[in-house]
């Protein structure tokens, strides 16, 4: 389905239009969902099968605009109006996990669909599940944090980079830093979000959380360091590469030989350390042993590391 706001086109996927719609249906007034009810029981009658999927796409995208589903995508670009205008236009597509619902830029080369007309503006891509869209308040929520991290993207003082040298690896330590660099700028938008209001005390807390787990050598300065951070109002990408790449160090903590990141204990003889994640270590660092110790986040960087395909999802 493809809809025009204002010459800016948005295409959502038909199968999460129709799923959206069956979700949002005990919404509605007993007099409409009965006369939505009669309109598509009206469709199973249609023997031509792609007359049939196409009545009913017709059907869904008509009763998810009269349910307003797309309302608070339609309001969010009018509160962004740079991505409306940096962006060639939006995609919306299902995404099948909760953890994997994000909104992220397609350059030219990486587009879905060739288009007839190159342009040189990204596509604006959001993964999102039926569920989300179904509530209005849950997905103006998404759209306000998701948005957020498009208008640093696009925007030029901020100066994103997706190809950044210090976090280009596969390694466990490069994974570690994409990690804090994403953290850090995590709590940028989570200040933005609470100064707007859109933002719950729960996530907030989560927010604050994954700051403690992704810099442990901040020890008891944690909080006001996390306090400053979600006062920033305009980061950049390097203030962020810097806090991530940087041990935040007094000087006064043991320091972890792999990471290079201080810890205040590091593990030797965990039952952690099997075959497999001794071995996946060594690939990695040819000289580490045992003896010299491995931190806790390291440990679960190399355990999460030699998991089967499959398990931990
Ligand atoms: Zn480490």
């Amino acid at each position: 389905m493809t809809t025009d706001h204002q010459q800016y086109p948005v295409e959502f996927e038909a199968k999460l239009i129709e799923e959206a719609v069956m979700l949002a249906e005990s919404n509605l007034h007993p007099f409409k969902r009965s006369r939505f009810r009669r309109e598509r029981d009206k469709c199973y009658l249609i023997s031509d099968v792609e007359l049939r999927e196409t009545a009913f796409n017709t059907l869904h995208h008509r009763w998810f605009t009269e349910m307003a589903l797309d309302n608070p995508l339609t309001s969010a670009f009018a509160d962004h109006p740079e991505i409306r205008n940096g962006t060639k236009g939006c995609l919306v597509l299902w995404s099948h996990k909760k953890k994997n619902e994000y909104a992220d830029l397609l350059k030219e080369k990486q587009n879905l669909k060739p288009s007839p007309k190159p342009s040189h503006k990204p596509s604006l891509v959001i993964r999102v599940q039926p569920h989300t869209i179904s509530d209005s308040n849950t997905f103006k929520y998404f759209l306000d944090r998701e948005l957020l991290y498009i208008e640093d993207m696009l925007d030029p003082d901020f100066g994103y980079t997706a190809d950044c040298p210090q976090l280009d690896g596969g390694s466990a330590h490069n994974d570690f830093l994409r990690r804090r660099y994403r953290t850090v700028w995590d709590c940028t938008i989570a200040g933005r979000l609470l100064r707007q209001e859109s933002l719950t005390d729960v996530q907030l807390k989560r927010t604050q959380k994954e700051f403690e787990m992704c810099f442990p050598e901040l020890g008891q300065e944690t909080g006001s360091r996390f306090q400053r951070l979600i006062e920033i109002d305009q980061p950049t990408h390097h203030e962020i590469l810097a806090l991530a790449c940087e041990p935040q160090t007094d000087g006064t903590t043991g320091i972890c030989p792999l990471c290079q990141f201080p810890y205040a204990e590091l593990e030797f003889q965990s039952p952690r350390l099997t075959e497999s994640v001794l071995k996946s270590i060594h690939n990695d660092f040819p000289d580490w042993n045992e003896a010299k110790g491995i931190c806790i986040q390291c440990l679960d960087l190399y355990t999460v590391y030699v998991l089967p395909t499959g398990a931990g999802n």
